[in-house]
């Protein structure tokens, strides 16, 4: 039986899983472009560009390695794979990243390999998990350190703690900070021509078109790592939270789109860390900090996915029933300063770091009781490197507290306060962080009051929620708070706010 290989938009890794091993005199590659998913939502044009751009130019340097493309247009990835499987070839792919998918792709009779996307196999997580009595973060990540051998000293953390972020997140200075400048890419003949298409074929997308902003190679991907290496990672650490106003990328490494669509491994990312750690001038935090985020949060985020119910996504437990509001769905929709930059940002590039999209965007949805499942169908659709298995838990557990707290043992509730010392937009804003009643009173800080108001039954059971409790049941103005929190809302629907 022959072989043929699904080349996913997402499984782009000629290194890992089924191309590790692919000879052109053995295998044929086949890439599906599936009406459903390029016609079912209106994309961030970026989001699209860069998985249509990144597959052809994989397809492109297979065919000259000998492989025969055949590249077909199905309904959807599962129906133009069962064609193959109807005519005899074994298809093969890796694991898929989705629940859906995997049943799809299932049902075709596609051959699925484990997926090679990550360092923990799925059963290791599953391993793991079953030993706990409850799942943290900080135990995995102790386990992936002690496991992986990495930025250890024996059986000892180096630097005596396993974290240290009490050495990081601090605001951004008031002074101007030289805070790197992101690499640009040229677009190639074959950027051009995928560009064209999506134009000619009118295929639904929003936001800026590719401006050179995202890599749509392994070469440029490679180029961004170095870059990070070499430029950003030293001052990771100190400014992982920070929110300036002068710069978008901060010192982030703008790697999690390569990352996950298989233009960069996990392992060769850590190893570059550590490597360029090893030359002596990145401080401990910034490295430590940095790689607790690759093999910490983003492993445990997607062993989570697959060991949480495939239903996890439709959780609503703080039954919130707001429709998402034109201040996120729509660019220019507010007076939120904070919120109407990052909606801009998110607009520009498909991508904002951590903390707007968890304290600004998800804080915003989780205090005014959005629908999660209309956030996360936005975030998936207008974020460049979305993926079922790194969105449903960061949006649905950590993002809006949806689970009832499976996923993180309080929810990421924040008034003006937290927003005004990480942030710079409030100087510029119509509102006032400090105020929470009135005419001027900061959205965040009133919206903050009136949601531990309305779950104060909820939280009183978790100790980590005492203080916010104890703080509400000593505001001497909480109707005029109810009262605010009520026009607030009702300006946030209008689009107004
Ligand atoms: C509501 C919400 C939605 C998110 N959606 C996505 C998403 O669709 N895709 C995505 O890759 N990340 C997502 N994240 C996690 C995180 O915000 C991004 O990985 C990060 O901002 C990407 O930018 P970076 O590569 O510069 O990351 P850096 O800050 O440089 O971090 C390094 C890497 O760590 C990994 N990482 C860090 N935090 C997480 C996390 N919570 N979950 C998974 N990986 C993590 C990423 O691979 C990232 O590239 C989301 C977080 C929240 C709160
Ligand atoms: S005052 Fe409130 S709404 Fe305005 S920028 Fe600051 S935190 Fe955002």
């Amino acid at each position: 039986m022959s072989r043929t290989i699904l080349l996913a938009y997402d499984q782009l890794d000629r290194h890992h899983g089924p191309l590790a091993g692919a000879r052109p005199d053995e295998d044929a590659i086949l890439l599906v472009e599936s009406e459903g998913m390029l016609r079912s939502r209106t994309w961030h044009a970026q989001r699209l560009f860069l998985l249509m751009s990144a597959a052809e130019h994989l397809a492109v340097e297979l065919e000259a390695e000998g492989f025969t493309v055949h590249r077909e247009r199905a309904p959807s990835t599962a129906e133009g794979a069962s064609r193959h499987v109807r005519a005899g070839e074994q298809v093969v792919a890796g694991e898929p990243s989705s629940h859906g998918v995997m049943r799809a792709w299932d049902a075709a009779g596609v051959t699925l390999l484990p997926d090679e996307r990550f360092l923990t196999p799925r059963p290791a997580f599953a391993d793991w998990a079953s030993g706990q009595s409850g799942l943290r973060m900080d135990a995995f990540y102790r386990w992936q350190r002690a496991r992986l051998g990495i930025l250890m000293d024996g059986t000892r953390p180096v630097g005596g703690r396993w974290s240290l972020d009490v050495d990081n997140r601090l605001p951004p200075p008031r002074k101007p900070h030289p805070w790197p400048e992101p690499l640009r890419f040229e677009p190639d003949a074959i950027d051009e021509a995928v560009w064209a298409d999506i134009r000619a074929r009118a295929l639904p997308v929003t936001g800026a078109a590719p401006d050179g902003t995202w890599a749509t190679t392994r070469a440029g991907a490679l180029r961004q790592l170095a870059h990070f290496t070499d430029n950003v990672l030293h001052e990771f650490g100190p400014y992982e939270d920070a929110m300036p106003a002068d710069s978008w990328s901060v010192h982030h490494s703008l790697l999690s789109p390569y990352l996950n669509i298989g233009l960069l491994h996990p392992e060769e990312v850590v190893r570059a860390v550590l490597q360029r750690h090893a030359r002596g001038d990145i401080p401990l935090a910034s490295t430590e900090g940095f790689i607790r985020q690759v093999i910490g949060w983003r492993e445990y985020v997607n062993g989570m996915y697959w060991h949480l119910p495939a239903d996890y996504r439709d959780r609503n437990g703080l039954d919130a029933l707001r429709p998402l509001p034109p201040a996120i769905s729509e660019p220019g929709k507010t007076q939120m300063a904070c919120v109407g930059g990052i909606v801009a940002d998110v607009d520009a590039r498909g991508w904002v770091h951590h903390i707007p999209r968890l304290m600004v965007l998800s804080n915003l949805a989780l205090i005014a009781g959005v629908r999660p499942d209309e956030l996360l169908d936005w975030m998936r659709r207008m974020f460049v490197d979305a993926a079922d298995w790194v969105m449903v838990p960061n949006v649905i557990g950590m993002g809006v507290h949806a689970d009832d707290g499976l996923m993180m043992t309080k929810p990421y509730a924040a008034g003006g306060a937290y927003l005004s010392r990480m942030g710079r937009s409030c100087s510029g804003c119509r509102y006032d962080p400090k105020k929470r009643v009135g005419d001027d009173a900061c959205p965040f800080t009133t919206l903050y009051w009136s949601f531990i108001d309305r779950h104060r039954e909820r939280f009183a059971g978790n100790p980590r929620m005492a203080q916010p409790v104890r703080g509400l049941e000593r505001l001497a103005d909480l109707d005029a708070v109810r009262t605010r929190a009520a026009e607030v809302l009702a300006l946030l629907d209008a689009g107004t706010l």
